[in-house]
């Protein structure tokens, strides 16, 4: 369901462009290069995950867990901490989640950090894609194939984290647990089940999510920003319907249901809901500003001082990959009415699909477009199940540690925090009282980013650079000061 990162950062990577750096090919690498036995076992887990159809109709998440649970019993944690939890959907489907823990020594006193990924994956059809997509393939310093990126990356990432801090003897201070859901891309039951009827499995004082933020590179490959979600917008859609007698369209009414519908969608159109700025956007805002630069800069560094300047705030509504940052947005999605050629339309209906900002209720949302159609017979209908959560406040401690973690891989790149104008299962878990940050270790182009798309793909070198990312993150937070 959810679609990924890159969105608000197109813009950086449309300024390096504009600046013309060269867009000189880099160098290749291949996965030949990596050759200590973790790298390896990384590789061949993220294979296996890869080769497995884990989407929603196909049945393979419950195999994917227990195979994943082999690995951590075969790579020396106790049974007792190696859980699959199946879980059938409300559509019937058979899925499950794993929850790992790596014990602490309890030394710092704190409450357990959460790390979470998704086992499922958007589908994919075969026929549509130039190379398999449920094979591992490595192509011109690429791996391809579904969930490179979304999320068996993070799958693959943390699980080889937590083995090879196992062969290292590593305790950490706290509990690390590890949580991965089975149906993030559908209806993330899962996800509600861990923090839910699993609580005392994945309480933690707060969570990183392997399936959100990360770093981004320039056309040139050097890069740019590194970004950690503190924050989602909700997702909601609602159907607007007007209905009427309808009638012999020789016969025509002065009322007409598509007409009527059609002015509803005009004036919801010119609506603009208002400006809102919280940490995680004027964050963003402060620390894209000079990045940007130009008209779009500018207008990002005045919104993060004063989110009232509306002449602010109208040069990003032109901009889509800034708009959602800087308020609720519904747009219309789809349409549809009448019954026949020769006859009056006898209901006219309008699907609307609206991001809303943290802290503004779906229910808020539904009266204000009641409102703004100005019409009494318009009836409006919630699809699904939104779900509100809250923003994460940005704690110094995390930021502290993934900065090191990056300085790791990818020096000098600046870290953002930054609010996502989409959902993942960091949704459930903030509502469930988990401050939640978006953390996957991931650099890459903008224009190699195929999530939920063909032809998905992550460069070679990424891959390698995320088993160094993570080690450092956390020690950070999990580990004896002498061993950070
Ligand atoms: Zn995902």
């Amino acid at each position: 369901m959810p679609s990924h990162r890159s969105a608000p950062i197109r813009h950086l990577a449309a300024a390096v462009l504009v600046l013309g750096f060269p867009c000189a090919g880099a160098s290749q690498e291949s996965s030949a290069d990596y050759t200590e036995p973790y790298q390896q076992r990384a590789l061949d887990i993220y294979r296996t995950l890869i080769g497995m159809r884990t989407a929603a109709g196909e049945d393979q998440v419950p195999a994917a867990a227990a195979y994943l649970a082999d690995v951590f019993r075969e790579g020396g944690f106790p049974s007792e901490d190696v859980h699959v939890l199946p879980l059938t959907t409300e559509e019937g489907e058979e899925v499950a989640s794993l929850v790992v823990r790596y014990r602490g020594d309890g030394s710092s006193g704190a409450k357990p950090i959460l790390l979470t990924a998704h086992l499922d994956v958007v589908d994919a059809l075969p026929e549509d894609w130039e190379r398999s997509p449920f094979a591992l393939v490595e192509e011109d310093g690429y791996f391809f194939g579904r969930g490179t990126s979304d999320d068996k990356f993070g799958v693959a990432q943390l699980t080889a984290t937590f083995l090879r801090f196992k062969d290292e003897g590593f305790v950490p201070t706290r509990d690390l647990v590890l949580a991965f859901s089975g149906d993030e891309e559908s209806g993330m039951e899962t996800a509600q089940a861990l923090v839910g009827a699993h609580r005392a499995l994945t309480d933690a004082e707060f969570a990183l999510n392997a399936d959100a933020g990360g770093g981004t590179l320039g056309p040139d490959g050097s890069p740019l920003t590194y970004l950690v979600q503190t924050s989602e917008k909700t997702y909601a859609t609602f159907e607007l319907t007007v209905t009427n007698p309808g009638g012999h369209s020789s016969m025509p009414r002065s009322d007409n249901a598509i007409y009527e519908l059609a002015g509803v969608l005009k004036r919801l159109e010119s609506y603009r809901f208002p400006v809102q700025v919280n940490d995680a956007t004027r964050a963003y805002f402060e620390a894209s500003a000079p990045i940007v630069g130009g008209r779009v800069g500018e207008a990002m560094a005045r919104l993060a001082t004063d989110p009232t300047d509306e002449d602010a705030a109208g040069v990003l509504w032109h901009e889509p990959a800034e708009v959602g940052m800087t308020r609720t947005t519904c747009i219309a999605t789809m349409l549809r009415g009448g019954h026949a050629e020769n006859a009056l339309p006898q209901s006219a209906t309008a699907t609307v699909n609206c991001r809303i900002f943290p802290g503004v209720s779906v229910e808020e949302v539904r009266s204000v477009i009641q409102e703004v159609a100005a019409n009494p017979s318009l009836k409006i209908r919630t699809l699904g199940h939104p779900v509100e959560s809250p923003t994460s406040p940005v704690r110094q401690d995390v930021l502290n540690a993934v900065a090191a973690g990056v300085a790791r891989i990818r020096p000098g790149t600046p870290l953002i925090p930054y609010q996502a104008p989409y959902g993942t299962d960091g949704i459930h878990y903030r509502r469930a009282g988990i401050p939640t940050y978006g953390v996957m270790g991931l650099f890459m182009k903008d224009a190699d980013r195929f999530e939920h798309g063909l032809n998905e793909r992550v460069p070679v070198r990424g891959f390698y650079d995320a088993l160094e990312f993570w080690p450092v993150v956390l020690r950070r937070l999990a580990g004896r000061a002498s061993t950070s």
